[in-house]
């Protein structure tokens, strides 16, 4: 990816007031760099009582800020009613919220509505990390005949803490670009992060994993904002964030460079052979043991044994800078597979007496 091939959206959170949507334009139109404005027209907030956006007169103010920004410009839809008013007032993107994409009923009147406009839809991955839900709100507005569609990628809600508002949970976004690769996927750090330190970081990342873009929460004065003030940023600070980025090339076709990056995954994919060679030798005991417990009729669960096997991968692999999130998920997934192994050699010897 290279910084000319690259999208990048920015603008407040919510549309707050005449005044501050057309000044924050103006000034995100001067630091450069940005392609669309963007501004929360109607915002789904979890709890009443919040701000819930201008509504329909927000609409007049985006398409005035995009008069004298010249700045395109993008909002949140959610009915059919949404589509139909922001494009009235000329909104040149339209993306599908993480609260919409979770159902299937409201992104089908979506699609119905947009049939035979030439709109440009982004769709938010859903808050839950369901992939499928993802793919089906593509599916819907792909079948509608929509063609400029984009993906979002803003991370998915967990329960309990995490440094993150929303886990990135990387590989959801990557499996999406393996499945739509004509389909640009940009990041969203602002609702990723949810404050204002670590956006770039999260921002590289992405670039690394080739991304085509990026939405970013932009605010004249984020501590005063009516929505999301512990995430937004001032448009200077933005302008430093976009400069401090590295830009990676997707490919390179030098005879050295392609040598030693064939040599390298000829090694990884060795690795890989005898890892999966490894872990079938594990599940052969793993199913030895099921026979004796089962000839013993003891449990396939044994909840001592699973923490000890835990602890000891956790602090082997965290000794090898191997991350403990990592090890965990690894040695639950191994774990889920003995078990699987286990208990249908049970009922498969049920079946047998
Ligand atoms: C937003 O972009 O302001 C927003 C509400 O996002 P999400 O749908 O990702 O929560
Ligand atoms: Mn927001």
């Amino acid at each position: 990816m290279e910084r000319k091939d690259y999208q990048v959206i920015a603008g407040p959170c919510s549309a707050e007031s005449e005044e501050q949507v057309v000044q924050t334009a103006l000034a995100i139109k001067d630091i450069g760099g940005v392609d669309y404005y963007r501004a929360g027209i109607w915002k789904p907030r979890t709890n009443p009582g919040g701000y819930e956006g201008p509504g329909v007169k927000g609409l007049s103010w985006l398409l005035q800020a995009k008069k004298a920004s010249g700045l395109k410009t993008a909002t949140e839809v959610a009915t059919a009613k949404h589509v139909e008013d922001a494009l009235n007032f000329e909104v040149d993107l339209l993306w599908i919220g993480a609260r919409t994409t979770v159902n299937p009923f409201s992104v089908q009147q979506l699609a119905d509505t947009l049939r035979g406009t030439d709109a440009t839809v982004y769709i938010k991955n859903p808050v839950n990390p369901d992939l499928k839900l993802w793919v089906g709100a593509v599916e819907r507005i792909l079948k509608a005949g929509i063609t400029k569609v984009g993906l979002i990628h803003r991370g998915f809600s967990q329960y309990g803490n995490s440094r993150f508002r929303n886990e990135p949970l990387w590989q959801i976004p990557i499996e999406m670009k393996r499945l739509f690769p004509d389909i640009p996927m940009i990041c969203d750090p602002s609702h990723i992060v949810g404050k204002r330190d670590g956006l770039f970081e999260v921002l590289q990342t992405s670039i690394d994993l080739d991304y085509n873009g990026a939405i970013i929460e932009t605010h004249l004065d984020p501590n005063s904002a009516l929505t999301d003030k512990d995430q937004q940023i001032e448009p200077l600070a933005l302008k430093a964030g976009l400069e401090q980025l590295v830009w990676k090339k997707n490919s390179l076709d030098t005879p050295q460079y392609s040598i030693e990056l064939d040599g390298l995954r000829k090694q990884i994919n060795v690795h890989d052979e005898q890892l999966i060679h490894l872990i079938r030798n594990r599940m052969n005991i793993a199913e030895e043991i099921g026979r004796l417990k089962k000839d013993n009729q003891v449990t396939v669960l044994q909840n001592n044994r699973w923490n000890e096997v835990l602890d000891k991968a956790v602090l082997l692999g965290t000794s090898l800078d191997l991350s403990e999130d990592f090890i965990r998920h690894m040695m639950e997934l191994l774990h889920l597979e003995s078990i699987r192994l286990q208990n249908s050699l049970q009922k498969v010897e049920q079946q047998i007496h």
